[in-house]
């Protein structure tokens, strides 16, 4: 592991004719998960180790913390501080996002919401998710990065790779300066935090960020890059999937360490050929792959060669929820929405059958998935037993900033009076709304007052809806409870809340 870097140190080492920027100043945040506080036990004075050290080619990815869950912080000033779980609360609930003060308990983005709540207790805020406010703010994140770094490489919503041009060649100070302007640059344009990674690749800067979260900078020197992959769990290398990681503990092959030290010829008949090679050479830090604008890609999927044959319709079910997950884990990376879904089949006798149900508007759902792939089964016993199940994705939204969120944005309160053919989150706010003739309030849901302005209803039931004004730029506002029958309250734009 590399040293501790802090603002304060790197404020001292760079002089303004070297940074083009006078000492910089973020006050708060945290390094590497260790805070500025902690951080500045270390000799104030002592030299940045490594902070002159050149570097050929500089790789950055860039990633929102907690991205979901701060941009409600950030619209709900109340919920500031506390563990927010962002997404459906039903039955079959998933956790879309979660605040770090809820990752403390152990609760993660794609849990069941019924599990992230029984692990954060009777402090977890449960709030559905509001496509059309993290639209606008990934959009503010993506300008604010592409003015500064014209080529990027968006792999979702809320990160990116890029590779500026004017760090071609720079020192670690140089990069660590420019990764604090960019975080400070977000910052300011959204209100919320990224953490940045830098290093000689692709990889190494993601390895990177995901040290720096949250709210931090890593970068990783090239005369640490080995040592610092080599200690790593070979399942931390770009492309290792379970299978290959499996297959290398049988050979007591279990850090990344341990895989680059074999000779290549060798990892290439492990893994395979070009699949080998290529990820050995990862191993052993040679990352030259380029940083560029995403081709669209037409299919996104996951496929299993099952042991025994699949022989009923249980059994097929089951195998195709696994696939669609694997296969929807790949999407998310991607950040498109899609339209199809295809459902591949091979059977006993190696023929293969697909089918395909193409959905009315593009969707990231994984219930909403799954259920089109379902559709698409057939009997093992009418069809033959079958071997091998696929799932693939296809029909990506062309416009992607417009169609991120569409299952999102879907009104919950509607959809459960007229249930969808297809489900999808929602259908989970009954517990706690009021019905009152036709205004119906639940937890979450933007609302206005002509007096008080903007504000979210904070909790509803007994025939009274409770309400806090607030936007992003009131700091924490007042909480008002209303009859729920109250004409002078209506429902709002949620991006009303960006102040
Ligand atoms: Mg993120």
């Amino acid at each position: 592991m590399g040293p501790i870097i802090t603002y304060r140190r790197v404020a001292q080492l760079l002089s303004p004719a070297q940074t083009g920027v006078p000492k910089l100043s973020v006050p708060t945040g945290r390094f590497r998960g260790v805070s500025t506080h902690d951080a500045g036990r270390v000799a104030a004075d002592a030299p940045l180790p490594g902070a002159g050290e050149r570097g050929r080619r500089w790789v950055l990815h860039i990633d929102m913390d907690a991205f979901f869950a701060s941009a409600e912080q950030l619209t709900r000033p109340t919920l500031r501080g506390r563990p927010v779980l962002v997404g459906g609360s039903g039955a079959r609930g998933v956790v879309a996002g979660a605040s770090y003060e809820a990752r403390v308990f152990g609760a993660r983005s794609a849990m069941p919401m019924h599990q992230a709540r029984r692990l954060v207790g009777a402090a977890a805020v449960v709030i559905p998710a509001r496509g059309s406010v993290y639209g606008v703010l990934s959009t503010q994140v993506f300008d604010t990065l592409r003015a500064r770094i014209p080529v990027l490489e968006t792999l979702s919503y809320d990160e990116a790779f890029g590779e500026p041009e004017e760090l071609a060649g720079a020192t670690v100070g140089e990069v660590f300066a420019f990764c604090a302007r960019l975080r400070a640059a977000v910052r300011e344009r959204t209100g919320l935090t990224a953490s940045v990674g830098a290093g000689a690749g692709k990889q190494l800067a993601k390895i990177a960020s995901g040290l720096a979260k949250p709210d931090g900078i890593r970068v990783i020197s090239p005369s640490e890059q080995r040592g610092l992959l080599a200690a790593l769990p070979v399942r931390k290398l770009w492309g290792i999937g379970p299978v290959a990681e499996a297959r290398l503990r049988t050979l007591g092959i279990e850090t990344v360490g341990a895989f680059a030290a074999l000779p290549q010829a060798e990892a290439a008949a492990i893994l395979g050929g070009a699949v080998g090679t290529a990820l050995h050479r990862l191993a052993c830090g040679i990352d030259d792959r380029p940083v560029a604008e995403r081709n669209e890609s037409k299919q996104i999927s996951a496929e299993t060669t099952y042991e025994h044959d699949i022989r009923t319709l249980a059994q097929l079910r089951t195998a195709i929820e696994a696939m669609a997950a694997a296969a929807h884990r790949r999407l998310s990376e991607d950040g498109r929405a899609v339209r199809t879904v295809v459902l591949k089949l091979k059977k006993s006798d190696m023929s293969i059958v697909t089918r395909s149900f193409t959905l009315p508007y593009a969707t990231t759902d994984l219930a909403t998935l799954t259920t089109a792939a379902k559709r698409s089964a057939i009997d093992p016993v009418e069809l033959g037993p079958i071997r091998l199940v696929g799932v693939g994705y296809a029909g990506f939204s062309t416009v992607r900033q417009e169609s991120l969120f569409p299952e999102l944005d879907r009104d919950p309160i509607s959809e459960m009076q007229e249930p969808q053919p297809i489900s999808g989150p929602g259908g989970s706010v009954a517990a706690s709304r009021v019905a009152s003739g036709e205004r119906l309030w639940y937890p979450g849901l933007d609302v206005a007052h002509p007096d008080f302005g903007h504000g979210w209803v904070q909790g509803a039931g007994l025939g009274v809806v409770t309400v806090r004004f607030e936007t992003s730029s009131t700091g924490p506002g007042p909480a008002r409870t209303f009859a729920a029958d109250d004409i002078s309250l209506s429902r709002a734009d949620p991006l009303g809340s960006l102040g």
